[in-house]
């Protein structure tokens, strides 16, 4: 749960980063896309204002080259003009007479601002006109849009002088419509993509193509809307057009449409100003698919960075997943293994912390003999049985989870759970077999309980109760907690009296019963403190084992006892083997070998004169590094005993799949007198097998007269025990050693 938790928030955090480095990705496109629409629209206001004023010359030279056929034509009506010409009227008459053709749309008029048209049918007055008194001035002009006094339509008048003797004599006009105007002076643009206007200064638009004729008239700014940007403005413009500058803008139209449009201004006619509009799909018409590309670059970058991550996230979540049940799956019961308690304790006591919580730890009595006798397969069987079964006695809030072997925890929310019998009842199993269990309890204080004490603790409280037949649950108290911290401080003692090699050998003949004579001896653990008191190894070495001390009284053991031997064993002729107990913890050191060897080499000792004692209950628990570690042994010349063979649930099979050297017989064995017969049966028919593996035998604890003379009975020569002599300080048995006999 734990790691599923922790694994939940990275892939959070991996998606986190997805959609961030995803919107940081389009936050750089739309960027990038932005500043390519601007490098377009540059490059068109470029070649817009390029073409604008193009155009604008062309639309002035248009409007000059009217101007000049206008006054081509004045020239020739004034060479029509006499000295003592009549009157104005008269004047007409002959100049329109002289023209040939009668046309509407050209006419004259006298300095007083009379006008006459047609066939001299009638005249009007243009006194008033603005284009008529500035011809009358001397200037040629094109006049703003007009109502024509005739037609009524709107007209725009080219009005030029008639110079006659280097005076002006009166004024040339002819009208156009606007269609026709516009004809004239504005050239054709972009085909039917780009607008031209011709507006006054004000904005008001004077001239416009065909199609924008109902334009004409209106105010060019009511008709677009100027999109106010970094370079223009509607009142930069305004500005602009009222000081004769030239510039651009953009604009939409009522349809979205968007418009680049630059202004110049037609310098020869009034306050003219041309316009001209394009709209941008038609200047770069292919900016709209290249920003649509991008787009959809953007689209797929994100999809394909998207859709990566996601794979990621799966794959890593499946590896997750096979991972957790790897750790968490206990592949013999199918259930939990312990280290999904460890994960989950501190959230399920955190989540509901009265509880009242606790760790039970039990496991399965003699378990170790089920495995060895009936086999790992069958004893799987069991495991799985006792978990379903228990697995029945539990609350919906109760966690069942296996160490290893037969060593389960179960975390339990339940008041007085010591009172309740039926937790640990025997479980029968499908063959029969009726399972014994012992456990013991710890009550969870907080959450943060460190798991891995609690199970200390709670099976320390079930050790106490190992040997106890009646009991089966017992609940971990302060006299357990204060024996804890007695041995808390006894380890830190240990430890110093490590460092300052106040362990030393006891050494134990082993004494051929016919003869007397000394055939070997067993170095037996003390502890002498600087006080002179003498501990035996039945006070310290079950903590030097538990807390792994013990390799190093080891060690220290075995390097005095060759520093004797090296010692002593030189005045004598033939020296007889000492043997040094090796607790199971050195299984553990891949260069335990290695390390016997080379302090061997560092003392001179021939390996012959060493032998190592591995418990009886070695064998069993940890069958195949055994198996290789006597292997490697003897094929250094080490022996290799088999101490306390008869404690344990003695398997003879075993004693054919690895070879043991000697087999050392526990006192125990001796004890058992209710059924003396049996015992010495069996004892008989160990040593005869012993003899046929050819394994020597060594009887331990011999205390009587009465064990020697059985020893004697089953042919069995080597003894062991107070009956010879007590463990000796080596300053003592160094004597018994140099001389050969007890
Ligand atoms: P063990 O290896 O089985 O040693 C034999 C024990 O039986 C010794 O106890 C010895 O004093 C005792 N003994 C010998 N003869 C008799 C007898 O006739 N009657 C009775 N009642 N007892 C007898 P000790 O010295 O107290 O050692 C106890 C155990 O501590 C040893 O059992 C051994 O397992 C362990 N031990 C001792 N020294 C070391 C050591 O250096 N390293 C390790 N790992 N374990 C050690
Ligand atoms: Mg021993
Ligand atoms: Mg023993």
């Amino acid at each position: 749960m734990a790691l599923n938790s922790k694994f939940l928030q990275k892939k959070g955090f991996s998606l986190l980063i997805t959609a961030l480095f995803d919107v940081l990705l389009i936050a750089c496109v739309v960027l990038l896309m932005q500043h390519t629409q601007k490098l377009l629209n540059s490059d068109a206001s470029l070649s817009l204002t390029e073409i604008t004023k193009q155009n604008r010359e062309v639309i002035v030279n248009h409007i000059n080259l009217e101007l000049s056929k206008q006054q081509l034509s004045a020239r020739a009506l004034a060479n029509h003009l006499t000295d003592n010409r009549s009157d104005a009227f008269e004047m007409n008459i002959a100049l329109m007479a002289l023209l040939g053709t009668m046309r509407n749309d050209i006419f004259v008029a006298s300095l007083d601002g009379t006008a006459y048209v047609g066939n001299n049918e009638h005249s009007f007055d243009i006194s008033g006109r603005r284009y008529f008194r500035l011809a009358k001035l001397g200037k040629s002009n094109i006049s703003d849009k007009l109502i024509d006094q005739t037609s009524g339509e709107e007209v725009f008048v080219i009005s030029v002088p008639i110079y006659f003797q280097g005076k002006i004599a009166g004024t040339l006009q002819k009208t156009y419509r606007p269609e026709q105007l516009y004809a004239i002076v504005v050239p054709p643009l972009f085909a039917t993509k780009g607008r031209s206007y011709i507006v006054t200064h004000s904005g008001k638009i004077v001239l416009a193509s065909l199609e924008q004729k109902n334009v004409t008239g209106t105010n060019l700014f009511d008709t677009l809307t100027v999109l106010d940007d970094e370079t223009s403005s509607l009142a930069q413009i305004r500005q602009d057009l009222h000081e004769g500058k030239s510039g651009l803008f953009r604009s939409v139209d009522s349809s979205g449409r968007t418009y680049f449009s630059a202004y110049e201004q037609i310098k020869n006619a009034h306050d003219w100003y041309l316009v001209t509009s394009i709209a941008s799909d038609a200047i770069a018409p292919h900016s709209g698919e290249i920003i649509l590309l991008f787009y959809i670059i953007l689209f797929a970058l994100c999809l394909i960075f998207g859709v990566t991550i996601y794979y990621a996230v799966n794959i890593k979540q499946r590896e997750q997943e096979e991972l957790e049940r790897q750790v968490f799956h206990d592949p013999v019961t199918g259930g939990l293994t312990f280290n999904k308690m460890i994960a989950d304790l501190p959230k399920i006591v955190g989540a509901n912390p009265d509880g009242p919580w606790y760790l039970l730890a039990f496991d399965i009595d003699r378990f170790r003999y089920i495995n060895s006798s009936y086999g790992f397969e069958y004893g799987n069987i069991i495991l799985r049985e006792v978990s379903q079964a228990i697995l029945t006695r539990l609350g919906p809030k109760d966690v069942l989870t296996r160490l290893w072997g037969d060593y389960f925890a179960i975390l339990l929310c339940k008041k007085n759970p010591e009172k309740d019998s039926s937790l640990m009842a025997p479980v029968k199993s499908s063959h029969d077999v009726t399972l014994t269990l012992t456990g013991g309890l710890y009550k969870i204080q907080s959450p943060e309980e460190n798991v891995r004490d609690a199970y200390d603790k709670a099976s320390l409280a079930g050790n106490q109760i190992k040997k106890d037949i009646h009991a089966t649950l017992k609940l971990y108290d302060e006299e357990l907690n204060q024996s804890l911290i007695k041995n808390e401080s006894m380890k830190l003692r240990i430890q110093k009296a490590i460092e300052n090699r106040e362990l030393l050998p006891f050494f134990q003949p082993k004494v051929d019963i016919n003869s007397g004579k000394l055939v070997g001896a067993e170095a037996l653990a003390r502890w002498r403190t600087p006080e002179g008191e003498l501990i035996s190894p039945a006070d310290f070495i079950p903590i030097c084992e538990s807390s792994g001390l013990v390799v190093e009284v080891d060690m220290l053991i075995y390097e005095k006892v060759l520093y004797f031997i090296k010692e002593y064993g030189g005045s004598n002729a033939n020296p007889v083997p000492i043997s040094i107990n090796f607790s199971r913890r050195h299984l553990e050191n891949p260069h335990f070998v290695k390390n016997l060897l080379l302090k061997l080499d560092e003392f001179h000792i021939s390996a012959n004169l060493v032998e190592l004692e591995l418990t009886e209950s070695l064998f069993y628990d940890n069958q195949k590094d055994i198996i290789t570690l006597v292997n490697n042994l003897s094929n250094v010349g080490l022996k290799v005993s088999m101490d306390d063979f008869g404690t344990g649930y003695s398997s003879l099979s075993m004693l054919k799949d690895v070879h043991v050297d000697v087999l050392k017989i526990d006192q125990s064995f001796l004890q058992q007198s209710d059924q003396l017969n049996k015992r010495d049966i069996i004892f008989t028919s160990i040593v005869e097998m012993a003899k046929k593996l050819n394994i020597d035998i060594v009887v331990e604890g011999v205390e009587t007269e009465e064990n020697v003379a059985l020893m004697r009975n089953c042919h069995c020569d080597v003894a062991q025990g107070f009956y010879f002599s007590r463990p000796l300080a080596p300053e003592i048995f160094r004597k018994i050693y140099a001389r050969g006999y007890v």
